[in-house]
Order: C-alpha cells, then sequence, then structure tokens
C-alpha cells in the first residue's frame, strides 16, 4: 500500500516522532494527543484493521504489535496506574486511517464509555 500514511511512516518516507520499533511493529506519538500519553502501534505490513489479521500472518504481526504497545506501556512507567489500548474499527468505530493501529493512551483518568 504504497500511499498508505501508516505504510509511509513504518517506512520512513513521512516524518513521525518514533518511539520504538521491531521488525513487525513499529510505535510512534500520535500528531493530536487525546492525553499526555497517546502513542499509535502499527505493525509494518499493511493490514485495514483487526478484522483482517486471522491469517497465520496477520496474527503474528497483530501479537507483535499488542506486544510492542505493552512494552512500551511498561517502558514509560504506566503500569502501575493503568492505561488504555483500542483500535477502531471501520466509521461507526472512529477509524480515520485504514492501516490497524492500536492506540496507546495514558497519564491521566479516561473516561469510560467513550463517546
Ligand atoms: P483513528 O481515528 O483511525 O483511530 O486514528 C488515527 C489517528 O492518527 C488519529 O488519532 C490522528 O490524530 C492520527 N494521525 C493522523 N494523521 C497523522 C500523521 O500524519 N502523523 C501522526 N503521527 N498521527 C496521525
Ligand atoms: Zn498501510
Amino acid at each position: 500500500m504504497s500511499q498508505c500514511l501508516f505504510c509511509q511512516i513504518s517506512r520512513g518516507e513521512i516524518p513521525a516522532k518514533i518511539v520504538k520499533q521491531t521488525d513487525q511493529a513499529v510505535a510512534f506519538h500520535d500528531l493530536n494527543p487525546q492525553a499526555p500519553v497517546h502513542i499509535l502501534v502499527v505493525p509494518t505490513t499493511h493490514m485495514n484493521s483487526i478484522a483482517d489479521t486471522r491469517s497465520p500472518e496477520g496474527s503474528d504481526a497483530l501479537l507483535a504489535t499488542v506486544n510492542l504497545a505493552v512494552d512500551i506501556a511498561r517502558d514509560l512507567g504506566l503500569d502501575a496506574a493503568g492505561y488504555r489500548l483500542v483500535t477502531n474499527v471501520g466509521e461507526n468505530g472512529g477509524q480515520s486511517v485504514l492501516h490497524l493501529h492500536l492506540h496507546l493512551l495514558g497519564g491521566r483518568r479516561l473516561g469510560w464509555p467513550p463517546g
């Protein structure tokens, strides 16, 4: 997906504030943060959303993406107070970028239910 925004960020073609990366996933700061910590964690391989991760390759990439998010939360000391990992799917879910991404949100008490 050469024109996909998050594929381009993964390849380093569009700048982003990278937090941490592995062969399978990359994490960077959200451009429009909704909490003191708001990091996006994405697989380096393109998939539209979590609805597209049922293949062995997709499952592997999803797990690598979740693991990277959890590692970063621990690195940032969010474990004790807690944090939220969320992924939006489709229009009703509020997904605006069609490349699977986890939002890692923390650093304040988050409201529930979401709007
Ligand atoms: P979604 O609404 O699809 O769940 O989340 C997309 C997220 O991507 C939003 O939180 C938005 O602020 C973020 N975003 C959109 N464009 C860019 C960009 O060019 N760079 C970065 N770092 N984040 C972006
Ligand atoms: Zn993509």
